[in-house]
């Protein structure tokens, strides 16, 4: 990782910093966000697709508050997330706001890889998956693995045929590319940087990210 990555123009905002951490390759990595903050993540090196979960800090009608990918792309009517989309809640209640988004385009259909699917779709495992990254991350605030559900994919590339066909292809990506969300509530924000080597999740091989908060 070169100084400019770190120090490109998408790299710290003008800010109060809460956090700013570099994510391991593979890693997962998680934070508490108070409403009003915003979470920066940068694809330091480009094509590294970021696997995103975001819950209420406090359940909504005795319910674990989550990411609810249906409603989010139902109320815009647009399937993949940009500057301006609303991550909603299966109760329909915005949870965070892609504010800013150098990349567009990202990905709301495809979900996590685990060893299950890895194993039907390739006949063997990666060495790691994101749905094991989510469970590990998520027990850290007490969120069983009944709540890893459909997920977003930042810097991920899932392009829709007419004919209906699907499949990752080379994300758009570019290194310092990054996305910012707003939280519009007190969130949990988890997220596995994807470990998948055996399709373009993760470009030419998983890379390392950066998160910052900041207010
Ligand atoms: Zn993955």
């Amino acid at each position: 990782m070169t100084d400019t990555l770190i120090t490109g123009a998408a790299a710290r905002p003008d800010a109060e910093i809460i956090e700013d951490t570099i994510v391991a390759p593979c890693a997962p990595w998680s934070a508490v966000l108070k409403k009003g903050q915003t979470l920066r993540l940068i694809d330091l090196e480009g094509q590294q697709a970021i696997d995103f979960l975001c819950f209420g800090t406090d359940p909504h009608q005795n319910q674990v508050e989550r990411y609810h990918m249906p409603n989010t792309i139902k109320v815009p009517k647009h399937i993949f997330l940009e500057k301006g989309t609303v991550l909603y809640s299966q109760f329909a209640r915005p949870m965070m706001t892609i504010t800013d988004d150098s990349c567009g385009g990202h990905d709301t259909i495809f979900g996590c890889c685990s060893f299950a699917v890895d194993q039907v779709r390739y006949g063997k495992q990666n060495a790691e998956c994101c749905q094991r990254n989510f469970e590990r991350e998520m027990e850290k605030h007490g969120l069983g693995p009944e709540h890893v559900v459909a997920n977003a994919n930042f810097f991920m590339n899932v392009p829709i045929g007419s004919d209906g066909h699907v499949e990752i292809t080379d994300s758009q990506s570019r290194a310092g590319d990054f996305v910012d969300l707003r939280a519009e509530m007190d969130v949990i924000a988890v997220l596995s940087n994807c470990p998948q080597e055996l399709n373009a999740a993760a470009g030419g091989g998983p890379s390392p990210i950066r998160a910052i908060i900041f207010q």
